[in-house]
């Protein structure tokens, strides 16, 4: 299942968020291993020991590579697989954290942390995690069908008549109407109905 064609912004912020990714996580890798290069370069005279020589320089790429993977989220194009289904169980926690500025008319951060059981099309068990910033309990609701697509951490219910209205997929606000973009982030919105035909 892929993002209607409709929605040909979307599209194209899930490619660019995955190719910003994929480029700072070589880029990472590059810069660590050329400055132990330019590192070498200027110590010639060094002693191999106190050089990023042999086992060292192994070392020092294989942390590049690891750091890397967990500073950019790698992880997530193994993980943020697309996901197709039925809501076995619904929670809604929420949390707060502190302002940076004590004092500020909102004191604290309030989250909703909603997490989904799903039973996938394929009949296999799933749960997801996001953080809903202006949400309805009764959007995700137990046995609704929701997909949450790659790269759009909000699933969107599949039901044109879920109560609530529209999930933007993006930021998570709902719309009462299907308005053709989002009044907060201005992505466009995922009609239910075209994730029906797919
Ligand atoms: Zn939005």
């Amino acid at each position: 299942m892929k993002i209607p064609q409709k929605n040909k912004d979307l599209i194209r912020y899930v490619r660019f968020c995955d190719a910003r990714r994929i480029v700072g996580y070589l880029l990472w890798i590059a810069l660590l291993i050329g400055g132990a290069l330019s590192y070498n370069h200027n110590h010639q005279t060094y002693p191999d020991y106190r050089r990023m020589v042999g086992w060292r320089m192994g070392l020092w790429v294989l942390i590049a590579i690891v750091s890397g993977f967990f500073l950019f989220r790698i992880w997530k194009f193994f993980t943020d697989r697309t996901l197709s289904g039925t809501v076995i169980s619904s929670t809604l926690s929420r949390s707060y954290t502190a302002s940076e500025t004590p004092g500020e008319k909102t004191d604290y951060d309030f989250r909703l942390n909603t997490a989904l059981k799903l039973c996938t099309d394929q009949g296999k068990r799933r749960r997801i995690r996001f953080e809903q910033k202006a949400g309805f309990y009764q959007y995700y609701h137990e046995d609704s069908h929701v997909v949450r697509l790659h790269g759009l951490p909000f699933p969107v219910n599949t039901d044109p008549n879920a109560p609530h209205g529209y999930v933007c997929s993006v930021c998570g606000n709902h719309h009462k109407q299907l308005p053709d973009r989002c009044q907060c982030c201005d992505h466009s919105i995922i009609d239910p109905k075209d994730l029906q035909e797919l």
